[in-house]
């Protein structure tokens, strides 16, 4: 599918854009989104021009531009530098409503036994890779994908004795045991409550199952879920082959908003 051909959704938005008057907020996911989904996730590098151009971008969005992870703010930032814009990590358990603000910790961090248990449970396969975001732990499964069955169950079976207030995020090749009532559906419900997000339509882009409720909550407010192809959805059902497609859209964009904002040129 052409992403950037007028045929497509994204497309008609960009065509659609020159005639509306509110102004767009833009949510964008990071692995899979903007960038190629990694073997590990230390791995994952930003591709040349990432930076600059969600720069560009959150300038001429009015600073309405916000990359919403699983991730923690601080390694978005080490991977983005020295792009800083808003942003809400850990699915939402951390947001920075602002670039010059500090991160507001939403979530405390989990309670120290359940990293200990954690480990305990999937130390039956050595190469799945456990990762310790305060907030969430992740473990990661693309190394031994034949492990993901027990894997599940045995995280299902912890959530399900533990006295609540957990749950099971499953994503591409990773699950992940995070606090109840955060969800990056949340995070662009805090974002839309806020200057300078409040007012304009908003749009996620993502690749995984925890953006479909980010979807729903731009649809909710007039806005729009673009999926990009990846694990989750085949390229027939994606608004976007993959992240170089979405990045070329992104670049069109911002044409498109400096067109806008300088009809005289
Ligand atoms: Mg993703």
């Amino acid at each position: 599918m052409a992403a950037n051909g007028h045929s497509s959704r994204p497309g008609l938005f960009l065509d659609r854009l020159t005639r509306e008057s509110a102004g767009l907020a833009l949510f964008l996911d990071f692995d899979g989104t903007l960038t190629e989904v990694a073997p590990t996730p230390d791995s994952a590098v930003a591709p040349a021009g990432l930076s600059d151009l969600l720069k560009r971008l959150s300038a001429r969005l009015g600073g309405a531009l916000a990359v919403i992870s699983g991730r923690e703010i601080a390694d978005l930032d080490m991977r983005l530098a020295p792009f800083r814009g808003a942003a809400a990590g850990v699915h939402g358990a951390e947001i920075r409503l602002a670039p010059e603000s500090d991160a507001d910790l939403g979530a405390a961090e989990l309670d120290p036994s359940a990293l200990a248990e954690i480990r305990r449970l999937a130390a039956f396969e050595p190469r799945l890779l456990i990762e310790d975001k305060g907030a969430s732990i992740a473990v990661h499964y693309r190394a031994a994908e034949s492990a993901a069955p027990r894997l599940e169950a045995a995280l299902e079976r912890y959530i399900a004795a533990g006295a609540g207030g957990l749950r099971l995020l499953r994503g591409r090749k990773v699950f992940e045991v995070l606090s109840f009532g955060f969800s990056k559906a949340q995070a662009v419900t805090r974002f839309m409550e806020t200057t300078p997000f409040a007012g304009r339509r908003p749009v996620m882009i993502g690749d995984d199952l925890a953006d479909l409720a980010a979807f729903d909550a731009c649809v909710a407010r007039g806005g729009q879920g673009f999926r990009v192809a990846g694990e989750l959805f085949p390229a027939s059902e994606a608004d976007f082959s993959g992240p170089e497609a979405v990045r070329a859209w992104l670049a069109d964009l911002a044409a498109q908003l400096s067109y806008r904002q300088e009809p005289g040129k």
